[in-house]
């Protein structure tokens, strides 16, 4: 079992520094918030009062941050991550961040002799407190095999995705995905109603057809087909508007900064601009934007 610094424990990694605690890791974790750490005391975990204190022995130090900013300041600033690191400690980065900023923390920590991993997640809250997240992981091969069982204790798949960043750029691409797709499915069920089309005979053909993916047959926007969906408590998050928003801007950063052209994905970030920011809808789940599209002229 391992000494384990945890920085960040928010809406996903409170639930994941308690997964750690419970594996038999010894967590000492900090957040802005002291509030928030209290789940994770209550784990048996240990709470810090700074970054440097979170990290002062840690063998391995996971971190869970809003954005790419957060992120570089949490590890490059004085009394950061990097600052107060041991020789040795693995570094493993889970938030959703920009491939730009991630490779940059990464360089800088391979810069101070530090291994580091970006390992971002897919599955939400739910996933988090069951232990059940996805990790795309990008790093070198050393820092991943060390990496993956700690990893083991938060999650059930494991993909190492390539080099310094490839976690983020599997994360970007995937969610890219998923926000077109829940547009799509959304679209779809707009013009069932429409069209008279019952809304289980659609999920019931559809999720067996051509048309079946994650967002009609795991997270179907409309009540009725697959009870866990947020639709069935009036779009409680969930992943909300507002995150999807976030991870359709990112890539189209990457997309651009590629130049990779990605119609659909522009058009989806246009979609939820409207949805989260217009509309002001952003604390939303982000099935919510069927309400959106019914209500555009047809
Ligand atoms: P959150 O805002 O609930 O948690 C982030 C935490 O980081 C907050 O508690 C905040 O106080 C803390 N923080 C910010 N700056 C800090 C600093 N300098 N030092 C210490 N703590 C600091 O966000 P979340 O929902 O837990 O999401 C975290 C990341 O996971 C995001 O990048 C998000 O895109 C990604 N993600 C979220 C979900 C989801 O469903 N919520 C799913 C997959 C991925």
């Amino acid at each position: 079992m391992s000494k384990i610094g945890f920085i960040g424990t928010g809406n996903m990694g409170g639930p994941m520094a308690v997964n750690l605690v419970k594996a038999g890791h010894e967590v000492t974790a900090f957040d802005l918030s002291p509030a928030l750490l209290e789940p994770v005391t209550e784990a048996g975990g240990r709470a810090a009062g700074s970054i440097a204190e979170a990290v002062s022995g840690a063998e391995i130090v996971v971190s869970m941050l809003p954005a790419g900013k957060h992120v570089r300041s949490v590890y490059e600033d004085a009394g950061g991550v990097l600052a107060s690191a041991g020789a040795g400690t693995l570094l493993i980065d889970s938030s959703t961040i920009d491939v730009d900023s991630a490779r940059a923390v990464s360089a800088a920590a391979a810069k101070a002799g530090l291994a580091m991993v970006d390992a971002p997640v897919s599955g939400g809250v739910a996933a988090a407190a069951g232990g059940s997240l996805t990790f795309m992981v990008g790093g070198p091969a050393e820092a991943f095999a060390r990496a993956e069982p700690v990893l083991q204790a938060m999650g059930k798949t494991i993909v190492h995705a390539g080099d310094a960043g490839a976690g983020q750029a599997a994360k970007i691409c995937n969610n890219m995905i998923l926000g077109i797709s829940m547009i799509a499915v959304s679209e779809a069920f707009a013009l069932a109603e429409k069209l008279g089309l019952d809304h289980q005979k659609l999920f019931d053909i559809s999720s067996k057809a051509s048309g079946q993916c994650w967002s009609m047959t795991s997270y179907c926007p409309v009540p009725g087909p697959v009870p866990t969906s947020p639709a069935n408590r009036d779009y409680k998050p969930g992943f909300t508007a507002a995150m999807m928003l976030k991870d359709l801007r990112l890539a189209h950063e990457a997309a651009a900064a590629a130049g990779a052209a990605t119609p659909l994905g522009r058009h989806a970030e246009d979609l939820y601009t409207q949805y989260a920011e217009g509309e002001g809808q952003g604390a939303v789940d982000f099935s919510g934007i069927i309400k959106m599209i019914r209500s555009l002229d047809g």
